[in-house]
């Protein structure tokens, strides 16, 4: 039965893969086997051992292949682990740009790790199509993006970008955590390698780390796999049977959520205690337009800005219903404060420069009734409002 036609909705929950075949199970079973027996001396399976490749991983990898239309997909054991195993298709000698928004993890693994193997890296706004032509070199293999980015959801043109990539013979890498298959395709419009942490909205319920890649091609396909049973950092059965679980409900997940975060949108922007909303589903974002070209949906993610720290703590400790902590994409929301969590790391000057401030909070919507958050918004927001206007603490 050819799904070829469907939305992807319904190829989140049928695609080509039906459950299994023998017995009719609607759910893929998981697999923990690490070996195969092999039938012949002679003629092995389509299996030998569950590093090079297992049926609950490869249902899993199917998947997302289907979901961002390309040749190969691959699991790893994080987000991560996916990043880190596409960048090693660099070379001594080689140079990467990358998006000076990139995650934390990136950042480190990028400017760390890669450069003891003398691959080196330009940081570059992306945003800024004459500051990545600039930054390429000879001997550039690879520009990575993330759009939106963290936390300022800042916006990469990306047909203007993958345009100077082609002109330049490098590979382009996108990013795709914060839209998600259902909202963005790098792939259709020219990127070479799409990844995701799968830990965020894919699986959606806080409970597994994992990472994703899907290439374009079967030749960066074949390079990509070779290089994930080479470093082995695949991803168990068990999570890949959680995060195919995950995926059948990221429809109906993240459409509720990005509605909902299109009104808290709205609701923070209106607010007077509130300088600055970061959303690109806001007509007042820079990246609006551009983003509305290249995505169906501005997503579940803003960050806004309150006019300090101790306003930002106020809001934080008189906040009820979201989650506070590190990460996103869950049916839970979560509250998260960049300065000290994602990006603590950072030197002020250079966090400041990003718009990382120390008043900068970065929410995650999930799917409480988006009226009950706005009202507990409303109420943290007016404890928050009434301590800077005293300089005293309420408790
Ligand atoms: C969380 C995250 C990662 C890292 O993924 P892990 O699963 O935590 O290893 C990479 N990119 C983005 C945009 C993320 O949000």
């Amino acid at each position: 039965m050819s799904q070829h036609n469907n939305h992807l909705e319904t190829k989140l929950i049928h695609g080509a893969q039906r459950g299994e075949t023998q017995t009719g199970a609607v759910n893929v079973p998981i697999y923990l086997s690490s070996t195969f027996h092999q039938n012949s001396f002679e003629e092995f399976g389509a299996f030998d051992y569950s590093r090079s490749g297992n049926p609950t991983r490869q249902a899993l990898e199917e998947k997302i292949a289907e979901l961002e239309g390309g040749t190969h997909g691959l699991a790893f054991a994080s987000g991560m682990a996916a990043i880190s195993s596409a960048l090693l298709l660099l070379s001594a000698g080689d140079h990467v740009v990358v998006t000076k928004d990139v995650y934390g993890g990136t950042f480190r693994f990028v400017s760390e790790v890669l450069k003891r193997f003398n691959i080196d890296h330009t940081f570059v706004d992306l945003t800024d199509l004459d500051e990545v032509s600039s930054a390429i070199k000879p001997n550039t293999k690879v520009i990575y993006a993330e759009t939106p980015s963290n936390p300022c959801m800042n916006i990469t043109d990306l047909p203007g970008l993958i345009k100077i990539a082609k002109a330049n013979n490098c590979l382009t890498f996108v990013d795709n955590t914060f839209m998600t298959p259902l909202y963005q395709n790098p792939l259709d419009l020219g990127a070479d390698i799409v990844l995701h942490s799968a830990t965020k909205f894919l699986s959606g319920h806080s409970d597994v780390i994992a990472g994703l890649a899907v290439t374009r091609n079967q030749e960066l396909g074949d390079k990509l796999a070779f290089i994930q049973n080479s470093f082995g950092s695949i991803l168990g059965a068990q999570d890949s049977y959680l995060l195919l679980q995950g995926i059948k409900t990221l429809g109906a997940r993240l459409n509720q959520s990005s509605n909902s975060a299109g009104r808290i949108a709205e609701y923070l922007n209106a607010h007077s205690f509130i300088e600055e909303v970061y959303y690109p589903g806001l007509p007042t974002h820079p990246g609006y337009e551009l983003h509305k070209e290249q995505s169906t949906s501005s997503g579940a993610v803003l960050s806004f800005k309150l006019p300090n720290k101790a306003a930002a703590k106020a809001f934080v400790d008189h906040v009820r219903i979201p989650v506070f902590a590190v990460s996103l994409g869950a049916v839970e929301s979560i509250l998260s404060y960049p300065a000290t969590m994602s990006h603590a790391a950072m030197p002020k000057e250079e966090r400041e420069l990003r718009g990382i401030t120390d008043g900068l909070l970065r929410f995650s919507v999930g799917l409480e009734n988006v009226d009950d958050l706005i009202a507990d918004f409303d109420q943290a927001l007016k404890v928050a409002e009434k301590e800077a206007d005293s300089g005293v603490t309420v408790s």
